[in-house]
């Protein structure tokens, strides 16, 4: 209850914070990127090189430095789904993960599953509804985000502050990823250079021999030791929605089929959510007919599992329960 209240609390910050910073957005895009990179670099040559195992550490390092910095840059620039453009396709380049093989396998007669080809799941598709602010028909899950006056496909959130666009259904994984990779490296920052942060306060009395200048560093570190902590919330809240199978919509949404079911005596069900594993596997692609777990310690391009008008669900269900036709919350009930 109390974890479920500082979520609550540090998603009204980020809403507020996003609304203020709106047309700052670039400037801080800009002031993000170059501030990671000089982080990597300045990790690079102060502390890694009075690591241990420098064999092991280095490409270790490299690899959370590279999926951090990647990961950034793609949910910076891999548009988000809006409902009037193409589904978006794989590609040739390096970027782009390759899709498992697909084993031959027999037809399956009794299951429902028959989008995507996976046996296990129940995909149906979604229901359209209109949007009253841009006039366009669009499946369930997308919604109307007022910055980009656009509707997006498995729209979250617009998020001017840190990427400066909307989080949505192609570039939702990317930016997750980036969440946790950066709360690794600022957590691994903030723990290796204990020592260099003495040194660079002069408690040591120690001659400071770096390119990097120290109070940039002394700097660099505080930063770290205080996102490692408020990205680390952000990062543990997506990741538990995601494991319930919700996007931030979905889960305001649900709450209030909660309250409502539970007056009328019933209970509500989510037929998004097909357990915590399942949901995790299906949100990141590595499913049985996505993409080989490595792609997600490689800095790579996934496309997701649905073009975002049809939605995998409990077996038997095709939609949730607990909630009426016509009860369902639209966007402007979203925002108060
Ligand atoms: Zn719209
Ligand atoms: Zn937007």
């Amino acid at each position: 209850m109390a974890s479920r209240c500082v979520f609550r609390c540090f998603r009204t910050i980020e809403r507020w914070m996003d609304k203020f910073t709106g047309a700052a957005g670039p400037v801080f895009v800009t002031f993000a990127a170059v501030a990671l990179s000089a982080g990597v670099v300045c990790f690079f040559e102060v502390i890694q090189p009075d690591l241990r195992w420098p064999l092991v550490t280095i490409p270790l390092n490299a690899l959370v430095a590279c999926n951090m910095l990647v990961h950034y840059y793609l949910s910076c620039t891999v548009p988000p789904g809006f409902i009037d453009e193409p589904a978006q396709e794989s590609g040739e380049g390096l970027i782009w993960a390759r899709k498992r093989k697909r084993k031959v396998r027999l037809p399956n007669v009794v299951g429902n599953g028959h989008a995507h080809g996976d046996d296990e799941v129940n995909v149906t598709p979604a229901h359209i509804s209109r949007c009253k602010r841009c006039n366009q028909l669009r499946p369930e899950r997308a919604h109307h985000c007022r910055v980009c006056n656009r509707c997006v496909l498995k729209y979250d959130h617009h998020c001017p502050v840190r990427i400066n666009q909307c989080v949505g259904l192609y570039n939702e994984r990317h930016f997750v990823l980036f969440l946790i990779y950066i709360v690794i490296a600022t957590g691994f920052f903030a723990f290796a250079g204990y020592d260099k942060f003495w040194d660079s306060m002069g408690f040591t009395y120690t001659e400071w021999k770096y390119y990097t200048p120290v109070f940039a560093f002394s700097l660099f570190y505080i930063l770290s030791g205080v996102m490692c902590l408020a990205v680390g919330i952000m990062m543990s809240y997506h990741v538990w929605q995601v494991c319930m199978g919700e996007t931030s919509v979905d889960s305001h949404d649900h709450r209030v089929y909660r309250e409502v079911a539970k007056e009328r005596g019933g209970t509500f069900e989510n037929s998004y959510d097909l357990g915590k594993l399942k949901n995790l596997e299906i949100f990141f692609n590595v499913g049985q007919d996505g993409y080989p777990l490595y792609t997600l310690i490689l800095p790579l391009r996934v496309l997701p599992y649905t073009d975002g008008r049809s939605w995998p669900r409990k077996p038997g269900f095709s939609r949730h329960i607990g909630v009426e036709l016509g009860e369902e919350l639209t966007d402007d009930d979203d925002e108060e």
